[in-house]
């Protein structure tokens, strides 16, 4: 082990994107928030979306809320990294900041659905880690959207009609993981994380690490 005085081993390393999709109502945002809470080396990339903001979410910090015209003009000048229709409104990633967090190394989450899984997946798939939440139950699902109590009714309904259609993406995901205990499930992403961050491939830094190790020539 090295001295308790030396600088902790820095091994330089590619950023990760961790795309969480589930479901509405299975607990993706929950599990993503206690991340982000803990976890000071990963940021959430902020989408931009046409719905309208719940009682409790903050302009630019869980989304830019935008009207459609502003979305469509976003789109089509090639600023969104991916998008989508989900529920009858859209979404859709600010490209900017996730190529600069790439480029400096920082890891980035995704609350996306399935749709834009599949393009970041497609545009960036070396860096991508993607999971998969699904709920215990469809009852508790329905009861989740129920608590959360910060849509109307016609909204709930919507969102559990299309989720089963939602959870047949399942197999596209890297992991999948059901959140019946909340600590259970964030203990289980934080896992994924971690080891994620420790595989070779990137970590560009291991080279030079490697290198120094094997010319180093201990003093007797
Ligand atoms: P999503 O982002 O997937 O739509 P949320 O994270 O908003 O879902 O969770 C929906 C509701 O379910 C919230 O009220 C949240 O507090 C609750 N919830 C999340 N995970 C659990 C869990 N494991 N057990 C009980 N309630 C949960
Ligand atoms: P909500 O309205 O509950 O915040 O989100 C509804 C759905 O849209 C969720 O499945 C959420 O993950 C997804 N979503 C949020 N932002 C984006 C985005 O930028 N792109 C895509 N494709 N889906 C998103």
């Amino acid at each position: 082990m090295s001295p308790a005085t030396a600088a902790p081993i820095k091994i330089d390393r590619r950023g990760l994107m961790l795309v969480i999709s589930s479901p509405s109502g299975a607990g993706k945002s929950t599990i993503a928030r206690t991340l982000l809470e803990t976890d000071k080396e990963i940021s959430l990339s902020v989408s931009v979306t046409t719905r309208q903001r719940r009682p409790s979410e903050i302009e630019g910090v869980h989304y830019h809320f935008k009207g459609i015209r502003e979305f469509e003009r976003l789109r089509d000048s090639d600023l969104l990294l991916e998008w989508a229709e989900v529920h009858g409104n859209f979404y859709g990633t600010p490209r900017e900041p996730v190529e600069t967090a790439m480029a400096e190394g920082r890891d980035m989450l995704f609350d996306i659905d399935w749709q834009g899984a599949q393009q970041l997946q497609e545009k960036m798939s070396a860096d991508v880690v993607s999971v998969f939440i699904l709920p215990p139950t469809m009852t508790e699902l329905q009861s989740r959207l129920h608590r959360r109590a910060e849509d109307s009714e016609a909204v709930i309904a919507t969102r559990l009609a299309n989720s089963r259609a939602e959870i047949e993406h399942w197999r596209e995901y890297d992991y999948v993981i059901v959140n019946d205990d909340l600590n259970t499930a964030f203990e289980a992403v934080r896992s994924i994380v971690r080891a994620e961050r420790l595989r070779r491939d990137r970590r560009h830094g291991i080279f030079d690490f490697v290198r120094g190790l094997v010319e180093e020539n201990p003093k007797l």
